[in-house]
């Protein structure tokens, strides 16, 4: 069977490995296509291009657009967009300042708490990438407050913790407008127990194309759910390991959890008819 990863993280967002190293571990590990979804950036997918050429490997665009779902963040997957598209662009610019600011108001909640932390040690840790919690964690772990990850977010960095974080966050309506616009798919990340029944209705009406079902966060049993989900409402199956490298949660899942084909065929059939209907 021909094995395809579509849920990738790299260092352009908060991953520990390199696109270049992402291309290597997925020839390593016999996949035929993967995506690098970064958060709200494609810089990884764009360095991991000319890697890609060098291999059989199929590589698409991709990208994990963190969008505002009536006020809680919502991760929608987005594939084979235009990457030059002029609503890419427009939606990454205002999504880079958006974890940009929200980084700041996270900050300013910590530092409220006691704690010592500035905006300029999370850039930092960041690298030039695009802001996360992660880097936040990692601030708070180098500092001494916390221990590890999981204890940051338990204290600090949850939703639950912070309350309504705030954000600017493009809403799901105007992501999944955007990317279609652009000749894409979307798909919503790793739906775990994040949402009611209700709440994925009103996303499958707000017009996703598909779901991820094969995530490491999902059971067997949840997956089975999930797929009954999207076949009731003819959507798209994806799926991946939401690789992150380093020690953190799913590393070991690279080249474990992985989809067939068969449904990225599927995904890029309903991309290219989007496209042609475009020109
Ligand atoms: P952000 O992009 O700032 O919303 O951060 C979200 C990322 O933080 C996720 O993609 C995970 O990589 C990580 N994350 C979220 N919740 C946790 C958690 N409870 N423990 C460890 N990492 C987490
Ligand atoms: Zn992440
Ligand atoms: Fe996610
Ligand atoms: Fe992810």
């Amino acid at each position: 069977m021909a094995k395809a990863d579509l849920h990738i993280h790299t260092t352009a967002s908060d991953g520990h490995s390199t696109p270049k190293q992402i291309i290597k571990n997925a020839e390593k590990h016999n996949l035929d296509t993967i995506s690098i979804t970064d958060h709200d950036t494609i810089r990884g997918y764009r360095k991991a291009v000319a890697a890609a050429e060098e291999t059989n490997i199929t590589l698409l665009p991709g990208v994990e657009i963190t969008s505002d779902f009536n006020d809680r963040e919502c991760h929608l997957l987005a594939y084979c967009f235009e990457p030059d598209h002029r609503v890419i662009t427009q939606l990454l610019v205002q999504h880079y300042r958006s974890r940009l600011k929200r980084g700041k108001w996270i900050v300013n909640e910590l530092t409220k708490k006691g704690l010592d932390i500035d905006i300029e040690e999370v850039k930092a840790e960041a690298n030039g990438s695009n802001i996360g919690r992660p880097h936040i964690a990692s601030v708070l772990i180098d500092k001494g407050y916390v221990a590890s990850f999981k204890e940051a977010f338990i204290r600090y960095l949850s939703d639950q913790s912070l309350g309504s974080i705030y954000n600017e966050y493009y809403s799901h309506h105007k992501v999944i407008e955007s990317v279609k616009e652009a000749g894409g798919a979307v798909v919503l990340a790793h739906p775990g127990n994040l949402y009611s029944e209700d709440e994925l209705e009103e996303l499958v009406e707000a017009g996703i194309d598909g779901i991820e079902f094969i995530h490491p966060s999902h059971d067997y049993e949840r997956q089975k759910q999930i797929e009954g989900f999207a076949e009731k409402h003819n959507l798209l199956k994806t799926g991946g390991s939401d690789f992150h490298g380093g020690d953190k949660e799913y590393q070991k899942f690279f080249g474990v959890v992985t989809i067939n084909t068969k449904y990225v065929h599927r995904l890029v059939r309903l991309t290219d008819q989007r496209k042609a209907l475009k020109v």
